[in-house]
């Protein structure tokens, strides 16, 4: 254990090493880390910063572009090659094609190096050539960010705290009637694990479509490349009294601690030691829809995944940081064309408070954090509707399921996000004084001008405060 924080120190030193050498000498490289629960809008984001990094013509509020200075932006060979691409192509197709739909989702980790040839500002710029910055966007889910809170628990704590979760969850496949002190006595049959396995992670699926975010482990429910294999081949079990070698009980806590040696900590190592920005998304308005105790699960979840944004809240990951720290942290509301944008400052208070414990300790530690509401890609236009006399702010859409368009109110957002917080916290089912309701909408064909990226809200407002002071 020694040994290895040892030689991870080593590695991460050598690295940083590396990483100022070229950086004073060559060219300068930003790492920005793009996460968020599954469905947050990852991909989309993603896709659309790029796209509108390239073509500048929706951006004004990225100040670079409004002085004229960036003068050119294309994508180049990642630095990492053993990471999968961002298959940025293929995603912006399925957006531009005649008739859009949205991309396959973020299932795993990913990258793209955008380099962007900029001139300098101020008293430099007669002095210096145009000089360039490499991008680096790296895509991972937020799910397994989660991970982090499991490096220090025990499979007996783990084990404990998931039942208890699950016994308020939905279990299709009678997990809990399987995961018996009996049962883990036992001695292991591995169909007997893979059928705990699965029924595990059927109700972790369950729990998530019903808007329940902690669901560890985050592989379970996105896997990438270790679908099927022994180290995701467990499920929580009680405790049983001096449980023998050869037990499921035991075999199930080797393969927990396998998982969080052989999967947790490269990713940690790996990827997420090396960020300088991360952007966080958040579909709050999702959770909303879904109903308080979603709101309350997602609050949670948040606060437990930006427990990887503390420094030292967790002596794993201080010994791999080494000192170096994320110093720009914005957490994101996505999919803010849900609203008209007479709400979208109520979004954001909600995103705040939703973020507020953790953005304070981030800020505390010397982390510039921010909260926003954005779209990455607009699919709605906006309406006034007559409704009893008065007008209603509505946005208007191709609906997803359907395919047919309509203007629709999705429910007025209060101003005090703590009605909203407050109502989540205190357990209640059903929201009180409202009702919320989120339509789907497919994306909206596109006819682009030349020079112009996909229609987007703030997403160049969110790039200035993620990059803007490097350019
Ligand atoms: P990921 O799992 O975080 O990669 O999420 P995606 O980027 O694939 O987004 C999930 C879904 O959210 C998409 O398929 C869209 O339906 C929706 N979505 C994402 N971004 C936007 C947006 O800016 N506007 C709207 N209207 N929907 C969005």
């Amino acid at each position: 254990m020694v040994l290895t924080t040892i030689a991870d120190t080593l590695t991460r030193s050598v690295e940083s090493a590396g990483n100022t050498l070229s950086e004073t000498f060559f060219e300068p490289s930003l790492r920005l880390g793009v996460t968020g629960l599954s469905r947050a809008g990852k991909t989309v984001f993603i896709t659309s910063l790029v796209a509108n990094l390239m073509d500048r013509g929706r951006m004004p509020g990225l100040v670079a572009q409004s002085e004229g200075r960036i003068l050119s932006a294309f994508l180049q060979p990642q630095p990492d090659d053993t990471l999968p691409r961002f298959d940025y192509e293929t995603h912006l197709g399925a957006l531009t094609a005649r008739q859009p739909h949205w991309p396959d989702s973020t299932r795993a980790v990913s990258e793209l190096r955008l380099s962007l040839k900029i001139r300098p500002s101020g008293l430099l710029a007669g002095l210096q050539g145009p000089r360039t910055l490499h991008l680096d966007i790296i895509d991972y889910p937020g799910e397994w960010l989660l991970d982090l809170g499991l490096m220090e628990k025990s499979y007996a704590d783990w084990s404990a705290s998931m039942l208890q979760r699950l016994a308020h969850r939905p279990d299709p496949d009678g997990f809990a009637a399987m995961a018996t002190s009996d049962a883990a006595a036992q001695k292991l049959e591995e169909p007997t694990a893979q059928r705990l396995a699965a029924a595990y992670t059927t109700a972790l699926h369950a729990a998530r479509a019903q808007g329940f975010s902690d669901c560890s482990p985050g592989r379970f429910l996105l896997p990438g490349d270790l679908a099927g294999s022994p180290v995701l081949t467990f499920a929580p079990l009680p405790p049983v009294d001096r449980a023998g070698r050869g037990t499921l009980y035991r075999e199930f806590e080797r393969r927990f601690d396998a998982y969080k040696s052989r999967v947790v900590k490269p990713f940690f190592r790996d990827h997420f030691a090396r960020l300088d920005r991360q952007i966080v998304l958040v579909d709050a308005l999702g959770a909303i829809n879904a109903g308080p105790r979603a709101v309350e699960d997602l609050r949670q979840t948040l606060s437990d995944i930006l427990k990887a944004f503390r420094p030292g809240a967790s002596s794993f990951l201080t010994s791999l940081l080494l000192g170096k720290r994320i110093d720009k942290i914005l957490f994101a509301a996505t999919k803010a064309d849900h609203l008209h944008h007479t709400q979208h400052p109520q979004l954001t208070s909600v995103m705040e408070a939703l973020t507020r414990d953790a953005r304070d300790r981030a800020r505390f530690a010397g982390a510039q954090t921010a909260a926003m509401s954005m779209a990455a890609l607009r699919a709605t236009t906006e309406e006034m509707v007559p409704h009893n006399g008065g007008a209603l702010p509505c946005v208007r859409g191709t609906l997803l399921d359907t395919g047919k368009q309509a203007a629709f109110y999705p429910g007025a957002l209060p101003e005090d996000p703590n009605h909203l917080l407050g109502a989540a916290r205190s357990g209640a089912d059903t929201w009180l004084d409202q009702d919320y309701s989120v339509m789907s909408f497919a994306p909206a064909p596109l006819t682009l001008k030349p020079g112009e990226g996909p229609p987007h809200i703030r997403l160049d407002r969110a790039a200035q405060f993620l990059i803007g002071d490097r350019l």
